[in-house]
């Protein structure tokens, strides 16, 4: 299955991603992680995207485009994929398409924009491998600590206040128009974020299925 999740920062794509990995083992592909990676390498292309990460504004299409191409062309993409955090704008929906590649169903996991923040305020992730947790909702067995590494759990720098409010307005006026692209296509489906986890994980896989 061909999968792209949708949703404001802060929904939750990246958790119900690695659930729906889990499930129908197929790996989950974040362009949002594939850019910190190469930021925390130096790479030149993480150098490029840093001002627009800490600014909340969006990496340039062709930077990203060029990711993905290269990331779905990788072997273990070949029985699908689970994308979260592309496409977030048409050229990047309309690239998708002239890659050849058939989405089979479009998730769009909805949390309404006063409950972002504080999700975000929560969010800490690890410094080494990238892994994501919640205060609140996820939260590290051990306070600080990676359950899958060890690592360090940090906030990350876009998810302070300031940065989320920029981050929310580039969602609604570049990203959210999505949801019609791929709802004229017929692959759409609405969840409703819910408080537990597990909920909207369930409401999820429900929404892969019909
Ligand atoms: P995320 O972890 O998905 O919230 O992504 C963090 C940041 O990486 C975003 O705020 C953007 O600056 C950048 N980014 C990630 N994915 C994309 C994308 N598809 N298009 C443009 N910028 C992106």
């Amino acid at each position: 299955m061909k999968l792209i999740l949708l949703g404001a920062p802060g929904a939750g794509k990246g958790t119900q991603a690695e659930v729906i990995c889990n499930e129908l083992k197929i790996p989950a592909v974040s362009t949002g992680n594939m850019i910190r990676e190469a930021l925390s390498k130096g790479t030149e292309m993480g150098l490029k995207a840093k001002s627009f990460i800490d600014a909340g504004k969006l990496v340039p299409d062709e930077v990203v485009i060029g990711i993905i191409k290269d990331r779905l062309a990788k072997d273990d993409c070949a029985n699908g994929f689970i994308l979260d955090g592309f496409p977030r704008t048409i050229p990047q929906a309309e690239a998708l398409d002239n890659m050849g590649i058939v989405i089979d169903r479009v998730v769009d996991i909805e949390v309404p924009d006063e409950k972002i923040a504080s999700r975000l305020s929560g969010r800490r992730v690890c410094k080494d491998c990238g892994a994501s947790y919640h205060l609140e909702y996820k939260a590290p067995k051990a306070e600080g600590k990676c359950d899958a590494c060890g690592g360090e759990l940090v906030q990350r720098k876009d998810d302070e206040p300031a940065t989320v409010l920029d981050r929310l307005k580039v969602y609604h006026e570049q990203t959210e128009p999505l949801k019609d692209y791929y709802e004229k296509k017929g692959i759409l489906r609405i969840v409703e974020g819910q408080e537990e986890v597990a909920d909207t994980s369930a409401l999820t896989l429900k929404a892969l299925e019909d």
